[in-house]
C-alpha cells in the first residue's frame, strides 16, 4: 500500500474540485508560491471591515440587538471590561464602515469559543466577523516586535515547537516544567507559570503508525482519512491509536495524510496568514483523500469545526468546500454509519465513572451530548454531563498570563460540577478542555474513543 505517512510527501493532489468557492479570504494572501490558487482580482476583495466584496452587511443587518449573544459569552460574564460579541461583531462592523475607525483592542479578549454563534437566533456570522476583525487588528495595529505578538505567534504555532520538542521528549518535558524556566517564560513572554505543560510522548502517533506499517485493513468501500491534529500526534497518541483500533474494528481502511495544524489557535490569535499557510496543505491533502473515496475524520472537535466552518468562512482554497462537506468528528461518524449502540449493548466495562464536559466547539456542531447518550445503557460505566458551561481555557487563551484568572473564573462552574459527579475521572473530546479539567480537579481525563476501545476492541 502507498506510504501515506511522510509529512513532506507532496504526491497527493486534489481531485477535480468545484471551480467556484465563496471568496472569503479575510484579506489574507496566498502563501509564497501558491499565489495562483486565488484569482488575482479576488485577493483583496475580502476585507470585511474596509469596503470589501465579502459583504457581511446582510449578516450585520440581521442583528436586531436582542443581546442573546452577550448573555451567552463566558468572557463577558466574568470580565466586565469585555464589551461582548454584539459589539465585536455587528456594532464594530458598522462603526468601521462609517468612520473608518480602528479595530477595538478588546477583540483580543475574545477567546473564540464561538458560543455566540450558536446562541444568535438571527444567524449573524459573529465568529466570522470576530476572526476577520482580529486578523485585521493583528496585521495593522499590533506591533510585530511586541511581547504580546511574539508570545501569541509562538503559542499559535504550537505544532512547530511540538515538532522540535518531540525529538527530545524527556529533555523537553523536564525543561518545560522546570520552575526557574517557567518563571522566566512568564516574565519574558507572558506565558502563565500556573499551568503544567502537557508531556510530549516518547513516540508520536505518526512514528507509531509508520512502525506498525500503516493501515491493517484495506477496503475501497469503507475508507477514512484521519486528521489527528497536533495534540494527538505529539502529546496524546493513545487517543489517536484508540481511533485507529476502533475504526479498524468496524472494517475501515485508514489513511493518514500529510497534515499541519488545523488553524484553531491561529484563528484565536489573529494569525490568519499562518492559518492560511497550514490550511493550504491540509485542504490539498484531504481533498486528495476524498477523491480517493475517503471521508475525513477528526478526533478533536476544534479541528473538525475548523475544517468544517472556519476554513470555508475565511479561505478561498480549491477544495475547501469539499473538505468542509466531507468532514466528521470520529464518534459522530460511527453513530451515523455504524450500529454503535448495538455493538455496545453486549459490552461490559468494569465500574468506571466519568464527569463529561461537552466542549464549546462540539456544541457548535451539535455533538455535546453524544458521549452521554452513547454510553447511557452500557453496563459498568457512568458518563455524567457536568453542565453546559465553558471550560474557560479556549486553547491558547488560558495560557496567557493576563488571561489566566479569567480562564479559571470561567472554569469554576465546570470544576464544581465535576467534583459533585460520581468518580474521579473526566471525559471530553477537546484536548485543551482536558488540560483545564485536569488542572482544575486533578482528575485523569479521557477521550470517548478510549472508552470505546476498551469496550469494543480485544
Ligand atoms: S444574538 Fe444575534 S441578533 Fe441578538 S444581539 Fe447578538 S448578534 Fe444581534
Ligand atoms: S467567541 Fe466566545 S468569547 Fe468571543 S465573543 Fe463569542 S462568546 Fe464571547
Amino acid at each position: 500500500m502507498t506510504d501515506r505517512t511522510d509529512e513532506t510527501d507532496d504526491t497527493h493532489r486534489p481531485g477535480d474540485q468545484p471551480e467556484q468557492h465563496r471568496v472569503t479570504d479575510g484579506g489574507v494572501t496566498a502563501a509564497p508560491g501558491r499565489e495562483g490558487a486565488i484569482p488575482e482580482e479576488d485577493t483583496n476583495v475580502t476585507e470585511v471591515f474596509p469596503e470589501g466584496n465579502l459583504d457581511l452587511r446582510a449578516g450585520a443587518d440581521n442583528c436586531y440587538k436582542c443581546t442573546t449573544c452577550d448573555t451567552s459569552c463566558p468572557v463577558a460574564e466574568v470580565d466586565e471590561e469585555f464589551p461582548g460579541p454584539k459589539f465585536q461583531g455587528p456594532e464594530q462592523w458598522r462603526l468601521k464602515r462609517k468612520e473608518d475607525a480602528d479595530i477595538d483592542g478588546s477583540i483580543m479578549s475574545c477567546s473564540n469559543c464561538m458560543r455566540c454563534d450558536s446562541a444568535c437566533p438571527s444567524d449573524v456570522p459573529l465568529s466570522q466577523m470576530h476572526n476577520e476583525a482580529r486578523g485585521e487588528y493583528v496585521d495593522d495595529q499590533m506591533d510585530a516586535l511586541s511581547t504580546e505578538y511574539v508570545r501569541n505567534r509562538i503559542l499559535s504555532n504550537y505544532r512547530t515547537s511540538a515538532e522540535l520538542a518531540s525529538k527530545v521528549p524527556q529533555l523537553a518535558n523536564f525543561a518545560m516544567n522546570f520552575g526557574p524556566a517557567r518563571w522566566v517564560m512568564e516574565k519574558v513572554l507572558g506565558v502563565t507559570k500556573e499551568r503544567e505543560f502537557p508531556e510530549f510522548a516518547e513516540q508520536t502517533f505518526r512514528e507509531w503508525w509508520r512502525e506498525r506499517g500503516g493501515a491493517h485493513v484495506q477496503s475501497s468501500e469503507k475508507r477514512i482519512a484521519y486528521f489527528h491534529g497536533c495534540y494527538s500526534n505529539y502529546n496524546t497518541p493513545e487517543v489517536a491509536k484508540a481511533m485507529v483500533r476502533v475504526f479498524e474494528h468496524f472494517g475501515y481502511e485508514i489513511l493518514v495524510p500529510p497534515q499541519k495544524c488545523s488553524g484553531t489557535p491561529m484563528f484565536a490569535n489573529g494569525m490568519l496568514d499562518d492559518a492560511r499557510r497550514d490550511a493550504e496543505t491540509n485542504v490539498e491533502n484531504l481533498a486528495s483523500a476524498i477523491a480517493d473515496g475517503a471521508d475525513v475524520i477528526a478526533s478533536c472537535t476544534s479541528c473538525s469545526l475548523s475544517l468544517r466552518q472556519e476554513y470555508p468562512e475565511l479561505f478561498d482554497i480549491d477544495g475547501v468546500e469539499d473538505v468542509s462537506d466531507n468532514t466528521f468528528e470520529a464518534v459522530e461518524y460511527l453513530r451515523i454509519y455504524e450500529d454503535l449502540e448495538g455493538e455496545l449493548a453486549d459490552a461490559e466495562l468494569d465500574g468506571q465513572s466519568f464527569g463529561y464536559h461537552g466542549p464549546c466547539h462540539a456544541r457548535n456542531q451539535g455533538l455535546h451530548r453524544q458521549a452521554v447518550e452513547l454510553f447511557r445503557d452500557v453496563d459498568g460505566v457512568r458518563v455524567e454531563d457536568v453542565g453546559d458551561s465553558c471550560s474557560g481555557i479556549s486553547g491558547t487563551y488560558g495560557w496567557k498570563e493576563e488571561k489566566y484568572d479569567t480562564s479559571m473564573k470561567i472554569g469554576e462552574e465546570m470544576f464544581e460540577h465535576m467534583k459533585h459527579a460520581e468518580g474521579e475521572a473526566g471525559m471530553t473530546e477537546c484536548p485543551t478542555c482536558a488540560m483545564q479539567m485536569e488542572h482544575g480537579t486533578g482528575y485523569d481525563i479521557y477521550h470517548p474513543l478510549e472508552l470505546l476501545e476498551d469496550a469494543l476492541v480485544d
